[in-house]
């Protein structure tokens, strides 16, 4: 039995996601023709209380066409060293934007308002790029699963309206976030000009990323996607898995977070585990005392055909997902228990 706790972007679609698939009705989404992409976007955009979704084949090409939206040439954005679209999105920030990121020195990825106001260049200070919009990560991926408290982004809001500065959320994992902390997708669409949600993830969808705003910025966003290569025709087909998954597999995201508390259990109390970060959603970050080497940890688990991924600096990594089963689970626990 293979135990793959890499990513929970690993997740194969289920029979039911499979045949909701089969049936889907679609037509020429570049027409906008295609019923279960209208569907799916109106469907999310309805749920974070905006006008506009529009969906993307990856959550790279959502965060990216969001940057896009907010910004021009030489601008500069503000977000976490361990932002997701500073750290893995290829430079597209640079690249496809020409902007910028001012780094926060931040915990486990987030910040305070305080460090947001910190980090504006004053806008009439011409030497200096000119800040024009902030991103945050919930739950923050390099952080560990992290979850925001609510209240401090209603503090970095607030700079943000006072500096006229554009507000992003990379919500990946935003489905995790809103599952552990009982919140809601439409305090976020109140909070955020725009928002990027991944199906891929915790969802077991094989693909496809939404990104939700108002009109006002939205509006462009169709034209940025066509130029960066996202526009897709009879692409219903996997739409139909965004609203299956809607309906069946935000409730299970429970079940990923439950199975990597008790995996964070097991770590503390081993023998060989240095420390183990807080577990909030599905994510385990942990880094080992010298017992073994990481290297040596990672190749004694693949000899049980367990997999889990090294971040580097030490840090190694677990994510639960929902093709990781409750007999897995015992199994894991079993081998980290006697290792
Ligand atoms: C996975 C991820 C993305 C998007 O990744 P894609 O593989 O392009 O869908 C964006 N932000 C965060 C925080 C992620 O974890």
């Amino acid at each position: 039995m293979k135990i793959d706790l890499r990513s929970d972007t690993i997740t194969k679609p289920s029979k039911g996601m499979l045949n909701a698939m089969m049936q889907a009705k679609v037509g020429d989404d570049v027409y906008k023709e295609d019923e279960t992409v209208n569907a799916l976007e109106a469907r999310v955009a309805k749920l974070f209380g905006k006008s506009h979704a529009l969906f993307f084949p990856s959550g790279t090409m959502a965060n990216q066409t969001a940057i896009k939206l907010h910004t021009n040439p030489g601008d500069q954005v503000i977000c976490d060293k361990y932002a997701h679209i500073y750290n893995y999105e290829g430079g597209g920030a640079s690249f496809n934007s020409g902007v910028s990121c001012k780094l926060i020195d931040g915990e486990r990825g987030m910040f305070t308002a305080k460090q947001v106001e910190d980090a504006i260049n004053p806008p009439d200070f011409y030497h200096s790029p000119l800040t024009t919009l902030v991103e945050i990560e919930n739950t923050t991926n390099k952080g560990g699963g992290a979850c925001w408290d609510f209240k401090e982004l209603q503090k970095i809001k607030k700079v943000c309206t006072a500096n006229n500065l554009g507000f992003h959320l990379d919500g990946a994992r935003l489905w995790n976030a809103l599952v552990a902390k009982e919140e809601t997708a439409k305090d976020y669409g109140e909070l955020f000009d725009t928002i990027s949600v991944c199906f891929s993830k915790g969802l077991g969808c094989p693909v496809g990323s939404v990104l939700i705003g108002d009109e006002h910025l939205m509006q462009n966003a169709i034209r940025i996607r066509k130029i960066l290569g996202g526009g897709m025709r009879q692409v219903g087909f996997l739409a139909a898995a965004g609203l299956y998954a809607l309906d069946h597999n935000i409730e299970m995201l429970k079940e990923d977070h439950k199975k990597a508390k008790e995996i964070a259990i097991v770590l503390e109390k081993a023998s060989y585990i240095n420390k183990v970060e807080t577990v909030e959603t599905n994510i385990v970050i942990f880094t080992l005392n010298d017992k073994y080497g990481d290297e040596a940890f990672l190749e004694l688990l693949k000899n049980k055909n367990i997999h889990i991924s090294n971040m580097g600096q030490g840090k190694l990594r677990i994510v639960t997902h929902l093709d990781y089963t409750s007999e897995m689970h015992d199994s894991l626990l079993n081998v980290l228990n006697l290792l």
